[in-house]
């Protein structure tokens, strides 16, 4: 999606603190975070949101939920973490491509 901010930013022509990257997937800090740590795991591959997750993305959707603890871990949070996917307008979402917050240390935000 050649007009994709995140798109973007996974292919480095727009700046971001990155903390992780491989073929698959890139992590960086949230620009407005909510929480001591707030970082955003994306895939490489455009996809909109969960929304839109068929069969053919169960590989990236696996692996990148599977690497979360080690990521979160080497940003210090090893006493666990909170990962968040806001799907659609009616979750919050405002930036269409896949995202999975992960969220951790102080000020972690509550659900009341
Ligand atoms: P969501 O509401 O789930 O779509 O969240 C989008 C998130 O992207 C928000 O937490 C924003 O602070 C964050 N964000 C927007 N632009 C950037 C950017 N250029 N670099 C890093 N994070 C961003
Ligand atoms: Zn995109």
């Amino acid at each position: 999606m050649s007009d994709c901010l995140f798109c973007k930013i996974a292919a480095g022509e727009i700046p971001s603190d990155k903390v992780y990257e491989d073929d698959v997937m890139v992590v960086f800090k949230d620009i407005n975070p909510k929480a001591e740590v707030h970082l955003l795991a994306i895939p490489r591959e455009h996809i909109d949101s969960l929304n839109e997750v068929m069969e053919q993305h169960d590989a990236f959707m696996g692996y990148m939920l599977r690497r979360l603890p080690e990521i979160a871990g080497n940003q210090g949070l090893n006493d666990g973490f909170r990962a968040i996917i806001n799907t659609g307008k009616g979750g919050g979402q405002i930036i269409f491509h896949l995202h999975i917050h992960l969220m951790g240390g102080k000020n972690l935000p509550g659900f009341e």
